[in-house]
């Protein structure tokens, strides 16, 4: 079955007692035992009919073998590091997601994970930082706002030569552009929140593996801690599943429109976006994923006109959050890097006069007026 076939027939994808094309959303709590433990499901926070039609889609989309629905990419998230231990070292990716950044080094070390963040895309420097205790290496890629990429074939080598588990937010490219799990990745997450959900109406996490071993332990901590995504907001997100194919490539095109101009424009200083010839590491993007995704990152000469640009826009709608069929605009040095202090986020590269674009899906042409209107 191919990618867009699969969205929309993979997994359970349809009503095996009713056979209705959109599965229903199954709100009961706990279900009647034909006897003492006979059962298909016990209770909803181990076991839900509509979730269980979204966790078994996600792991046929991302190449796994089992998949799990928390209630945000951050449970999510959290699930997967505590499958390790007091004592334990991950290594992660420099600039990851600021939450994530925020539950390795506020929450998790309080029950003492610790955690080095190293430039993944430079593999000298992520060998030279494996500790005895390092158990993992949690890798972003393309990074937020600057679109850094990572060798994932390259990094699953490290990761095997040394015993450690290799994990993947692959929320920037979506299951429909790469594959961490094929590349060699043992962990895959999702914010769903984001292109998965599609339509900025959901949150919601995803967590898929392919080995059944690691699948219980992450069942186990799913169940245990409790973090999981309600029927409600399953069957959203299997909805908007089926149209990913559909909305990335539209995506695509559009970003690619949007770039070209970008490029050209005189007011605009330097743009971030994995898919131009120059951008380090297009190579190996390209090497390991399909398509280079709707996330653009642009400078201008100064915050002050940063923030005229994002006053001046029409459709490209100030907010956080990305990956939905409306065009975002965010300056990250006021919005979600804000929490950096200044020097160091200069250090990597987030000036005040950048200005990050996510691509949706209105008519390009409407798009390119917009931002040209904004810019000049
Ligand atoms: C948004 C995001 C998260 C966090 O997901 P939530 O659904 O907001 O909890 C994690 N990683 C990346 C790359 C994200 O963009």
């Amino acid at each position: 079955m191919r990618k867009k076939t699969k969205f929309i027939h993979g997994g359970i994808s349809r009503d095996p007692y009713t056979g209705a094309v959109s599965v229903p959303v199954h709100h009961a709590s706990t279900f009647k035992q034909d006897g003492v433990g006979n059962f298909k499901y016990e209770y909803a926070r181990t076991g839900n009919p509509t979730r269980e039609v979204l966790e078994k889609l996600i792991a046929d989309i991302e190449e796994g073998t089992r998949g799990f629905a928390f209630g945000s990419g951050m449970a999510a998230i959290t699930a997967v590091i505590q499958l390790f231990s007091a004592g334990d070292h991950i290594l992660a990716t420099d600039d990851v997601y600021g939450g994530t950044f925020r539950v390795l080094t506020k929450v998790m070390n309080r029950f003492n994970i610790d955690v080095t963040f190293v430039d993944t895309s430079n593999l000298d420097a992520v060998r030279a930082a494996i500790r005895q205790n390092t158990k993992a290496i949690y890798v972003e890629t393309p990074t937020n706002p600057l679109l850094k990429i990572t060798d994932l074939r390259a990094i699953a080598g490290v990761a095997r030569e040394n015993g450690l588990k290799f994990i993947v937010d692959n929320t920037f490219s979506t299951p429909y552009w790469q594959n961490p799990l094929v590349l060699g990745a043992d962990i895959v997450v999702h914010s769903a929140t984001k292109y998965l959900g599609g339509h900025s109406d959901v949150v919601a996490g995803l967590v898929v593996v392919k080995d059944e071993r690691l699948a219980e332990d992450l069942h186990f901590i799913q169940n245990s801690t409790g973090g999981i995504l309600g029927p409600q907001d399953s069957w959203l997100l299997i909805r908007g599943i089926k149209t990913l194919g559909v909305r990335m490539e539209e995506i695509e095109a559009n970003t690619r429109k949007i770039v070209e101009f970008l490029v050209a424009h005189p007011a605009v200083e330097k743009v971030y976006y994995p898919g131009l010839a120059d951008h380090p590491g297009h190579e190996v993007h390209r090497s390991q994923a399909d398509g280079f995704g709707g996330m653009i990152s642009f400078t201008v000469e100064s915050q002050e006109k940063a923030l005229d640009v994002l006053n001046q826009t029409r459709y490209f709608t100030l907010a956080e959050s990305l990956g939905a069929v409306e065009s975002l605009i965010s300056i990250p040095s006021l919005m979600t890097h804000a929490s950096i202090p200044r020097e160091r986020r200069l250090e990597l590269g987030i000036e005040d006069g950048l200005i990050r674009i996510s691509v949706g899906i209105e008519d390009a042409e409407d798009l390119l007026e917009d931002l040209g209107n904004a810019l000049d």
